[in-house]
Order: structure tokens, then C-alpha cells, then sequence
């Protein structure tokens, strides 16, 4: 093993770099990045980046791995020849490897409706992205609508309220984060962020996009000064494609959790990958957490090192005053326990699989929450009674 080649500087990129040089090798690591920055991190994207009155260069820069990673930016992978194990750079270079990790992420995905892919509607997935909104919400814009109630478009929304911009949520689906929430949150995050003075509309099916306003199916015209598309990612998943890897049929180029795909010398991580899961559905995780852990155990991988365990998922979301902190995934939970009460603005939520918790949710209690997120990575079975009573003390039930 003399050269790994990734392809992608993001956080799951720099991830895998950062652990194959940890690991202790010293071959060499090339970091190919197709945006010209150094990689950075992308939650500051939808937060700080908007919300902060100075700004450095580039936020959320991670720093420069050594010794002697070769990051290289503006170089983007075209396509990949595996028998030959090369890449070929839209330049016209071609680079050999001995093992290769796609992690090129995703871009934003524009929905099916007319007028969603005119480049001129906001997307945000980059620095160049989180600029244009950040100068278009602090130099003048009035009304921003956003379409998609996930939470990208819910930490824009946040912030717009909080630079004093109108914002009105178009959300197709009757409730807000529908793939990732329990109902009973998404409907405490809509009054949340209507008591903030976001207009959200639900069930509401635009029709056509146009950079001055949306149009619903129903006719009704939603004027804005920008129309910012939060609709969702769309994974970079061509170049595994092309090459012959199995990817899912939703989109996601078919991994294990320490990134291993079908070809021995190639690994997939990050936002690029639907992670094979043992008995389910593949599932897309996209997070920072995930992009790292699996930049981790892919080093490990390569290395021929053991797996470790894969860390339990989480997963946070900073939207205006409100902390959603999640640990854990919802397979097979069949009830919800709420702790502590929603109107206070903190509480938790456990959905349950039996005894078991699979996924522990809290909104503005990180100190409850690393507690309990500690309980689901042990699988520690905790009637519902005693999560529901405030008066239990989770760090109890870890004893
Ligand atoms: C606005 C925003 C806010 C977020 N907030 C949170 C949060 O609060 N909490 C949380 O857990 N997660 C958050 N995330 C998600 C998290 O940032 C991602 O899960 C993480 O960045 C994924 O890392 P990645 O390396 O797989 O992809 P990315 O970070 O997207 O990096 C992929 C890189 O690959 C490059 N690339 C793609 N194709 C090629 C090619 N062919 N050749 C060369 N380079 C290529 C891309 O240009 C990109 O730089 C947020 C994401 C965004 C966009």
C-alpha cells in the first residue's frame, strides 16, 4: 500500500486523511477536492456563517493533517477506472491508487417542479452558497422563502427571523422534519418557529419556482426576494455508478460502516454512501458524526486494522434559540415517552422498542441528553414510567 487517493475534502475526506496518518501510515495520502477552498466543516453553514457580524476567511477550516497530507483543490474526479485503478481529473490528469475513498458528498437536490432548477433560486450546500444568503439576508432582501421543512431550511429560517427577514416555510408534507421526527416534535417546532414569526405553510405543493416567488398548486403567490430550495440532498454517487459499484436505488453508493464496497480497493463514506445495514433497509446517514466516523474505521479499513464497533449515530441541529440533539435511529420503535414538558422550551423525547430505547431526542437539555444518549449506545432497558418522571434520575439507570 504505497498511495491512497480520496476523492472529496470534506469533513469525511479529511476525516479518513486525518485517521490514516493516526493509523500510522506513512505512504502517501492525496486529498482531491473539486471546490477550491481547504476542506472546512459545513455546519456553520446554516448557523454562525449567517448569524455572526465578523466572519474569518473561511469558517469552520479544519486544519492541515501532517505530516505531508497532499491536499489539491479545484481538482475534480471525473471518472474512475478500477481494472486500472486510476482516476481521471476533468484536467485531463490521471492519477493511480492502491486504494481509493469516495467521499464526494452530495449536492442539493432541486424537486421535480418548474422553475426549481433555474440557478438563480438559492441552494445551500457550500461556502459559496452560505456567502450568497448570508449577503442576500444582511444587505437587503425583506422576505425569504424557503422551500422544504427539513433542517436546513428550518436553521435558515431561524436565522432570518433573527436578522429581522421574513420567512415563510413551504413544507409538501403535513408536518415539519417528517423523516426524522416524531410527530408530536414536529408540532412543537411549528409553533416554536411560528411563535418567532416564521410562516409556515404545511401540506402545501408549490407548482412553480421563480426567483421573485412561489406558486402553489392551489394558486396562491408567496412573493419573496429569493426562493431558497432546502429540499434535501442528492448523493455525488456518478462516479461509483459509472465504475459498476453497486448504489442504491435511492440514491447512495452501497457501503459497510467502515466504508467497504464491492471492490476490494475502493471505499465509500459520508453523505456520498447508503450504509448496508444487516437485515434493514441501506439507510443514508447524513451527518458530521457519521462522515467522521466512517473517514475513521475506512483508514482502519485499508489498513487492514480490526474493525471497531460503529459509534452509535447522532446528529444536532441549532435552529435559532432551539438545541435538537438526537442519538441513536428509530428502527422498530413503537411508542414515544416524553420527559419533561414541551411548553418549558426543553424536554425530551425516547422512542421505544419495547424496554429498549432506540433513539433518545432532546431539545435544549444537552446535559439529559449526553445521559441518555449513553443509554441507548448500552442498551440499557428503562421502563417507560421512569423516563417519563422527571424525578428519575437518568444518570441512575447508567449505574
Ligand atoms: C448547511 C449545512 C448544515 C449542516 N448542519 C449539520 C448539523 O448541524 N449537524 C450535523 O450533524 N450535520 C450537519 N450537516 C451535515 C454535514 O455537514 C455532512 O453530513 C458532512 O459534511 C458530510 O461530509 P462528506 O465529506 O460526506 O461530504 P461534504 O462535506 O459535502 O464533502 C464532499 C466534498 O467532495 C467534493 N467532491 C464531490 N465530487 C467530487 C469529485 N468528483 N471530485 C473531487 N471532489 C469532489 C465536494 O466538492 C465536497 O467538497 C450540515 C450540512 C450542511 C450543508
Amino acid at each position: 500500500m504505497e498511495r491512497v487517493v480520496i476523492v472529496g475534502a470534506g469533513q469525511a475526506g479529511h476525516a479518513c486523511a486525518r485517521a490514516l496518518r493516526a493509523e500510522g501510515f506513512a505512504g502517501e495520502v492525496l486529498l482531491l477536492g473539486a471546490e477550491p477552498d481547504p476542506p472546512y466543516e459545513r455546519p456553520p453553514l446554516s448557523k454562525e456563517v449567517l448569524l455572526e457580524e465578523a466572519l474569518p476567511d473561511l469558517p469552520g477550516r479544519l486544519p492541515p493533517i501532517e505530516p505531508g497530507v497532499s491536499w489539491r483543490g479545484g481538482v475534480e474526479v471525473v471518472a474512475l477506472d478500477r481494472a486500472g485503478r486510476r482516476v481521471h481529473t476533468r484536467h485531463g490528469e490521471t492519477i493511480g491508487y492502491d486504494a481509493l475513498v469516495l467521499a464526494t458528498g452530495g449536492r442539493a437536490a432541486r424537486p421535480p417542479v418548474p422553475g426549481a432548477e433555474d440557478p438563480r433560486l438559492p441552494v445551500l450546500r457550500d461556502i459559496a452558497d452560505a456567502r450568497r444568503l448570508r449577503a442576500g439576508l444582511r444587505g437587503g432582501w425583506r422576505h425569504l422563502a424557503i422551500l422544504g421543512g427539513g433542517f436546513i431550511g428550518l436553521e435558515v429560517a431561524a436565522a432570518a427571523r433573527l436578522l429581522g427577514v421574513e420567512a415563510t416555510v413551504i413544507e409538501a408534507a403535513d408536518r415539519l422534519c417528517a423523516r426524522a421526527l416524531p410527530p408530536a416534535l414536529s408540532e412543537w417546532l411549528r409553533a416554536t418557529h411560528e411563535a418567532s414569526g416564521v410562516r409556515v405553510l404545511l401540506s402545501a405543493r408549490a407548482a412553480l419556482l421563480a426567483p421573485d416567488g412561489v406558486t402553489l398548486a392551489d394558486g396562491t403567490r408567496i412573493a419573496a426576494d429569493a426562493v431558497l430550495v432546502a429540499t434535501g440532498l442528492k448523493p455525488n454517487d456518478e462516479l461509483a455508478r459509472e465504475a459498476g459499484l453497486p448504489c442504491a436505488a435511492a440514491g447512495g453508493i452501497l457501503a459497510d460502516a467502515a466504508g467497504r464496497t464491492e471492490d476490494p480497493a475502493v471505499f465509500a463514506i459520508g453523505d456520498a454512501v447508503a450504509l448496508r445495514r444487516e437485515g434493514l433497509p441501506p439507510i443514508r446517514l447524513e451527518s458530521w458524526a457519521q462522515a467522521n466516523a466512517m473517514g475513521a474505521a475506512a483508514a482502519r479499513a485499508i489498513l487492514g486494522l480490526p474493525d471497531t464497533p460503529p459509534p452509535l449515530p447522532w446528529f444536532w441541529s441549532t435552529q435559532g434559540k432551539t438545541l435538537i440533539q438526537m442519538a441513536g435511529l428509530p428502527d422498530g420503535a413503537t411508542a414515544t415517552v416524553t420527559r419533561g414538558d414541551p411548553a418549558s422550551g426543553s424536554f425530551l423525547m425516547f422512542l421505544m422498542a419495547g424496554d429498549r430505547i432506540a433513539q433518545a431526542i432532546a431539545v435544549n437539555n444537552s446535559r439529559e441528553f449526553q445521559l441518555a444518549r449513553r443509554l441507548v449506545e448500552r442498551g440499557i432497558a428503562v421502563p417507560a414510567s421512569a423516563l417519563a418522571d422527571p424525578g428519575f434520575a437518568l444518570k441512575a439507570a447508567l449505574r
